[in-house]
């Protein structure tokens, strides 16, 4: 079955693709994954997403993204792209032992916050425990919150939640950050932001929610307690582009280069949302690529 376009990925960026190439009467096949609807299935409220005024919860969401999807005919599978040969045509995107050609194809997979790895984060995930400043913050307004980390991203999320939170502690595994001068200037120039230096979160405690961090401080080994109502982990995200690492030029943290709008260094592959973007990831900036990419894929393939 050679398809017009295969999708991989089925987030924001994904199926909102999916949308415009089905809605153009292009034979599209959604590679979805197995972890389908992508970071926003871990979301409660989102609060941000223009059309609905009272927020939507995360999974219901893309749950009407997927149905309008199949509404114009886009055909899912739930299973992860296990490789792809970009390197002729027709494409192939390999899944488990099938293989699915298309003309074109359009990158949607997405990256992952890195976690920090405890047991205590994963049962607190959605409880005080988050990877985005930007859509959960209002729900700590004046409260006490720590960061985990000292990049860029750390600094970003601190000086984010300090419009909204009353006391940020940034808490950081080495005595300086790694984060660009400018944004240390504005942490450190912030009333709200103090920094833990030397420190890691050994665990995050609370049965039902955020109630505090156990530190343990590298240098001398002391451990003590911060009590806080919200951990926001900044370690850093993955772009998930592994399977195409060989094949779709990458930049050096690993993102697809996307130039002239969302076209790769192969003609006829094109990128949407946050595997290739470093910078916005939000669910909106991911459809509107998503968008972008269908538009470009459709003019790819009546030769414009
Ligand atoms: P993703 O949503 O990451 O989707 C990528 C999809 O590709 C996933 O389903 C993944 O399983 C799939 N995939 C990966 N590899 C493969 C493969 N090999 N084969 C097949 N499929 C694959 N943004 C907001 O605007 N508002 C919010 O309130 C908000 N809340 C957030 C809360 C949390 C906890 C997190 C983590 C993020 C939040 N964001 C929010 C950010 C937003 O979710 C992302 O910017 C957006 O989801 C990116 O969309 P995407 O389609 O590019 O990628
Ligand atoms: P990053 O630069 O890799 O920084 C990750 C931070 O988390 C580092 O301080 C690191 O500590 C710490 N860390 C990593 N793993 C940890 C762990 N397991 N436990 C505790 N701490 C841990 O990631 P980032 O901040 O997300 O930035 C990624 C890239 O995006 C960078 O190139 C950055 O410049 C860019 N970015 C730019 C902007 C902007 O320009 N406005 C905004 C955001 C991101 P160490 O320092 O000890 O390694």
């Amino acid at each position: 079955m050679l398809y017009d376009v295969i999708i991989v990925g089925s987030g924001p960026a994904g199926l909102t693709a999916a949308i415009y190439t089905s809605r153009a009467g292009l034979k599209t096949l959604v590679v979805a994954g197995t972890l389908w609807g992508g970071q926003l299935m871990i979301t409660n409220e989102v609060e941000n997403f223009p059309g609905f005024e009272n927020g939507i919860l995360g999974p219901e969401l893309m749950e009407k993204m997927r149905k309008q999807a199949e509404r114009f005919g886009a055909e899912l599978i739930f299973e992860n792209a296990t490789s792809a040969d970009l390197k002729s045509k027709p494409f192939k995107i390999t899944v488990g032992n099938k293989v699915y050609e298309a003309k074109s194809v359009i990158v949607a997979t997405g990256a992952s916050a890195k976690w920090l790895g405890l047991e205590s984060e994963t049962r607190l995930r959605g409880r005080g425990v988050s990877v985005c400043a930007t859509c959960d913050a209002p729900f700590f307004r004046n409260k006490k919150v720590v960061v985990v980390g000292g990049g860029d991203t750390a600094m970003e999320e601190a000086l984010f939640l300090s419009k909204v939170v009353g006391e940020i502690k940034v808490i950081h595994r080495r005595d300086k950050l790694r984060a660009c001068k400018f944004l240390q200037e504005k942490a450190s120039a912030n009333p709200k932001i103090t920094f833990v230096w030397n420190s890691t979160v050994q665990k995050i405690l609370g049965k039902d929610r955020v109630e505090g961090v156990r530190l343990r401080n590298v240098v001398s080994g002391e451990e003590s307690v911060l009590p806080c109502d919200a951990v926001f982990v900044a370690v850093g995200h993955k772009p998930n582009t592994d399977i195409f690492k060989d094949q779709i030029e990458l930049d050096q943290t690993g993102y697809i280069v996307a130039r002239d709008g969302t076209r790769t260094n192969i003609e006829g592959v094109f990128v949407a949302g946050d595997v290739a973007d470093n910078r916005y990831r939000q669910a909106i900036a991911a459809a509107g690529s998503g968008c972008k990419a269908a538009l470009d894929a459709e003019k790819y393939l009546i030769g414009a």
